[in-house]
């Protein structure tokens, strides 16, 4: 069962009051139309960002003049914890805080702590995520770790100074990411480092990064840059295939293919055969992984998307704050996921991906 902390802290006080779950947890598995049950959920809890890098948030669309969401339209770090407790009880194990940068929230620690609460269907604590640009992690990491976060991915695209400065356009250094990144470890998160790889931006740095994090113990992911939103230009041509990624860095330190991690793995692992530990490439485009995707999107302002190409969400706000109860909204997310047919990835083309899909920043990486 999952309750929130402040209802076991009224149960223990034997106060009458009914747990915030009012409903039967589903013991199935919760399967889509595609059999693909229903395990990690992302939820971005702002759409703003301290960094504006090129492929992402490019500062010629996320200028001065942006509508960012008001206050008024995110969600509050309590509702956000009643949807996650909702989820859990839908069989979701997983939960990545993302953004926009998440750390740019206020009182994001306590969201952490509100969530450490949360137990999944099977009694246990949920798994709890952050994806960060790390800007913010040598002030904010030890806090997280204390209010029961277990891990962080944190963003670095380059380890060279210029090159980095010029990825994230707001002249942010690397050395201030690479002390996050210590800061992180050292207050006992697991650690994870993703860059995503755009040709000609810097693709002429890969072997730095893993040469870098190569016997750290942090895993360093390459992540192909993806046709995410519309307005970062994207091109197929700027893709570096993460088969390219493997062979270069292969040629300096042999790599062998290891087992995925868990069968919904967005990556594929490779260990060094000299037991320098691994490294990860997340293929989206040359090689899709539809077929295994359990994750649900909940953007800030309570739109839930089952796809990160999606072009439109389901509004759950409304009823969260119409007063719609646990049950009812448990309904409402059981029958989004059991219609759910998104396999963007493997269907992508010249066509879909000029759609309008809603932008990584909005929805959250
Ligand atoms: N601000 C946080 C961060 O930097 O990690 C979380 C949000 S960010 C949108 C999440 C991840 O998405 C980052 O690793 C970012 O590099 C990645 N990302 C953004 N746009 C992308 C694109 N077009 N292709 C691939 N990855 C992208």
């Amino acid at each position: 069962m999952t309750f929130t902390r402040s209802s076991r802290v009224l149960a223990k006080r034997g106060s009458h009051q009914p747990p915030s779950r009012s409903y039967a947890p589903v013991v199935e598995p919760l399967l889509d139309r595609l059999n693909r049950p229903l395990e990690t959920l992302r939820i971005s809890i702002t759409d703003r960002c301290n960094f504006r890098c090129v492929y992402c948030m490019p500062k010629e669309v996320f200028g001065r003049d942006y509508a960012f969401l008001e206050r008024r339209e995110l969600l509050t770090l309590e509702e956000l914890a009643r949807v996650v407790g909702i989820f859990a009880g839908l069989g979701v194990r997983t939960v990545r805080i993302t953004g926009g940068e998440p750390l740019v929230r206020r009182n994001v620690e306590h969201l952490v702590e509100l969530l450490a609460a949360i137990e999944t269907r099977e009694g246990n604590r949920l798994e709890l995520a952050l994806t960060t640009n790390g800007s913010l992690l040598t002030q904010k990491a030890e806090a997280l770790a204390a209010a029961g976060l277990n891990r962080v991915t944190v963003s670095l695209d380059s380890l060279d100074d210029e090159a980095f400065r010029a990825m994230n356009d707001v002249d942010f250094p690397v050395q201030r990411v690479l002390d996050g990144i210590d800061a992180a470890a050292a207050a006992g998160l697991r650690v994870k480092v993703n860059a995503v790889v755009k040709r000609g931006a810097n693709d002429d740095g890969i072997v730095a990064l893993a040469e870098r994090f190569r016997g750290t113990g942090h895993v360093l992911r390459f992540i192909e840059y993806m046709d995410v939103g519309h307005t970062n230009g994207w091109r197929l041509d700027d893709v570096v295939p993460a088969e390219e990624i493997v062979r270069t860095i292969g040629a300096v330190w042999p790599l062998e293919p290891l087992e995925p991690a868990r069968p919904d793995s967005t990556s594929r692992r490779f260990g060094y055969r000299d037991g320098a530990g691994e490294i990860g490439v997340i293929a989206s485009v040359t090689q899709p992984f539809c077929g295994g995707c359990s994750r649900a999107r909940l953007s800030a302002e309570g739109r839930l998307h089952t796809c990160l190409f999606a072009t439109k969400g389901h509004d759950l706000r409304g009823p969260l704050r119409l007063g719609a109860s646990d049950e009812e909204l448990a309904g409402l997310l059981r029958g989004i996921w059991s219609r759910r047919t998104d396999r963007y990835s493997e269907l992508r083309s010249a066509e879909t991906a000029a759609l309008p899909k809603v932008e990584m920043s909005y929805i959250g990486g």
